[in-house]
């Protein structure tokens, strides 16, 4: 028995189904369902809302989320091995989990989702960003989820939460805080998971904006941050040369040093910008 329910340990539910864990899928699981169950509270208020979660595997967090009062959940998991276990929970938790097998980035999850919508996940590295860009970058705002709480290396939680001046300012902290409220809520060493990645953890909480912080076109604010970061080394009057034939008089039309060097440059100046050049 754990403390969070009636089901056996993590340890047991991998021996019995022999889930060793495959590098390839980015398996580094969380065996400690207290540390689970936090990282469901760190999603907050879930009684009244479906849980998306990507990555399963053998349940841990599923079983957190569910123990902290998820309506719902709807978990995908690629890993067939996977599936028996997390059978084992829904026979527990009848008709509160469904659990789809498949990839996470081809499946249209809201097939399977009724609002409000949280999405809660320990992601697997190799998807979890991209799974986090489409997140954030949906044709339309405020998006279908109302938070997003999820696991990643210490250093992308570090370049999401970013502010103008350090070294991991760029594009996702300007997607990330754009349009929600991000904070890093926890921090996991290695030994937290089995087995134990060579990196630090952290748990992000991303709450969704009901509208932009500032008025931007979406699609030029993607295309004016992609250039100035993808050379940040260089001025902004070099790195954006491409985006448009007046770019000095544009940057500063916004209040921004055609001098200046991308990771200077606050959100709200980005912003601006989009708007000198939409203009
Ligand atoms: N949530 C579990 C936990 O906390 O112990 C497992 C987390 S493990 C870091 C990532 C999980 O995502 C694995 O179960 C892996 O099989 C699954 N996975 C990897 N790629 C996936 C994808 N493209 N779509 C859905 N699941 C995927």
């Amino acid at each position: 028995m754990s403390a969070i329910d009636s089901l056996p340990p993590l340890r047991q539910v991998i021996a019995s189904h022999q889930l060793s864990a495959r590098k390839s899928l980015g398996q580094n699981f969380l065996l400690d369902l207290n540390l689970t169950a936090k990282i469901a509270r760190q999603a907050g208020d879930l009684s009244g809302c479906d849980v998306l979660e990507i990555g399963p595997g053998p349940g841990g967090l599923t079983r957190g989320l569910l123990a902290e009062g998820a309506r719902r959940v709807v978990a995908v998991e690629k890993d067939s091995r996977c599936i028996p276990a997390l059978e084992e929970i829904r026979a527990a938790y009848p008709d509160r989990l469904e659990i789809v097998q498949g990839d996470a980035l081809e499946i249209d999850p809201l097939a399977y989702l009724t609002p409000p919508i949280r999405i809660a996940a320990n992601l697997p590295y190799n998807v979890g960003t991209e799974l986090l860009v489409r997140w954030l970058t949906p044709p339309e705002w405020p998006p279908f989820w109302q938070s997003l709480t999820l696991m990643f290396q210490r250093e992308v939680a570090e370049r999401i939460v970013a502010k103008p001046g350090s070294k991991t300012y760029g594009r996702l902290a300007i997607l990330s805080q754009w349009r929600t409220e991000a904070r890093i809520v926890l921090s996991l060493p290695p030994e937290a998971f089995t087995p134990p990645p060579k990196v630090s953890s952290a748990v992000v909480h991303l709450t969704a904006l009901p509208e932009p912080r500032y008025p931007a076109d979406a699609q030029i604010l993607s295309r004016v941050v992609a250039a100035a970061f993808n050379q940040r080394r260089k001025m902004l009057r070099a790195a954006l040369k491409g985006v448009a034939p007046d770019i000095e008089d544009r940057l500063l039309a916004a209040g921004i040093q055609p001098t200046d060097r991308a990771e200077q440059v606050s959100l709200e100046a980005f912003c601006a910008l989009a708007r000198e050049i939409a203009s």
